[in-house]
């Protein structure tokens, strides 16, 4: 298997797909409502990439060494004829780990045919138990109980299940113990994000960032936890189980101890534009590549130029002043 390595020695291993920028959520780390209003300029549908482009990316993204892929937006579950997408990257694709990350609500609609045709994983995302900081942060006012019945649907599916949780200091901070404590006894494993300075919409602030060790202490202090070792190069979170058995739970410290020396991710945002860092200004276009002739070689290689090109470590570098003036892609268009 040919392998691909950036400036820093790091292989590309995995693929985010953007399917959309558009979601149905306003969630205020990521859409704020007061900026993603009904005068947003999304992208023209007509500009997405179909799922024949984006399957023969995934199929040059193949031979180059991925190994994963993970379908993304805003949110996914709104492309329409998304299974179909699943489908075709299972089987005409060698990549047979195909995960996605949602916010849940049309799981009920859609899990058990995403499974049938080939999606193994979901990520959903679910900030709060309780349900006024729930409607809250999500910003349209939607109630705990759609996302747990997504969670319900995807487990009756048998899709493997973990859940995100992005940590705002002051916001959700008091909904660790709670959560942790909910999807411990559902043994799903849950994972705590830090609050990232993506994009330049969101008004982060360094203050509003609950670190790791915080959240660690928290949990210790309820719950004996231990340490788990990292299954494979390039893993974001750091895992800990806890020590009666009952499973296990993550915390992504993108923040306060970053990864960039690890890190083997790619982004294509829907309308084709190929990232190497979460904190990009700038992506490649993919389009002119693909429309010109059929050949996934080429693509490959040009996919290859892109990465052997890379020297992105923004998180490593992060200051205050970086997070506020440099200018970055909005997360929602990226796909987290
Ligand atoms: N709509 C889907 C969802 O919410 O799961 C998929 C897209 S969303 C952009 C992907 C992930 O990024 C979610 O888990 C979300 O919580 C996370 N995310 C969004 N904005 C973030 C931020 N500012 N900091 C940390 N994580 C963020
Ligand atoms: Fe939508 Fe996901 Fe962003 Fe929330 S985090 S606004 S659900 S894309
Ligand atoms: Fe990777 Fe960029 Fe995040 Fe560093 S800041 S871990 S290079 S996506």
């Amino acid at each position: 298997m040919e392998q691909v390595k950036d400036k820093f020695d790091r292989p590309l291993r995995d693929i985010r797909i953007s399917l959309t920028d558009q979601c149905n959520f306003r969630c205020s780390y990521c859409m704020p409502a007061e900026i993603f209003g009904a005068d947003y300029p999304f992208l023209p549908k007509e500009k997405y990439l179909t799922f024949a482009e984006i399957v023969r990316i995934v199929q040059a993204a193949a031979e180059l060494g991925v190994e994963k892929i993970r379908l993304t937006g805003g949110e996914p579950l709104l492309r329409k004829h998304l299974s179909e997408l699943v489908h075709d990257l299972y089987t005409k694709t060698s990549i047979k780990d195909i995960a996605l990350t949602t916010n849940g609500v049309l799981l009920p609609k859609y899990a058990t045919a995403l499974k049938a045709a080939g999606l193994q994983r979901v990520n959903i995302s679910m900030d709060a138990l309780d349900d006024r900081v729930f409607k809250e942060m999500n910003g349209r006012a939607v109630g705990v109980k759609a996302v747990l019945k997504g969670i319900e649907a995807a487990k009756a599916a048998g899709l493997g299940i973990k859940i995100n949780m992005v940590v705002k200091k002051g916001i959700n901070d008091h909904q660790i113990l709670p959560m942790a404590e909910h999807f411990k006894k559902e043994g799903i494993p849950l994972r705590f994000i830090e609050f990232m300075d993506v994009g330049s919409t969101n008004g982060w602030q360094l203050s509003s960032v609950v670190s790791k060790k915080e959240i660690i202490r928290l949990i210790s202090s309820q719950f004996p936890i231990e340490s788990v070792k990292g299954s494979y190069y390039g893993e974001v979170a750091s895992r800990f189980q806890y020590q009666d058995g009952s499973g296990e739970f993550g915390v992504i410290s993108s923040v306060t101890e970053s990864f960039c020396s690890t890190c083997t991710r790619a982004r294509v945002s829907a309308d084709g534009k190929l990232y190497t860092c979460l904190f990009s200004a700038k992506g490649h276009d993919l389009k002119p590549v693909l429309r010109s002739s059929d050949s996934i070689k080429e693509v490959k290689e040009h996919i290859a130029a892109i990465w052997n090109q890379r020297i992105d470590r923004y998180s490593d570098e992060r200051t205050e002043e970086t997070a506020k003036n440099r200018p970055k892609i909005e997360m929602s268009y990226i796909g987290g």
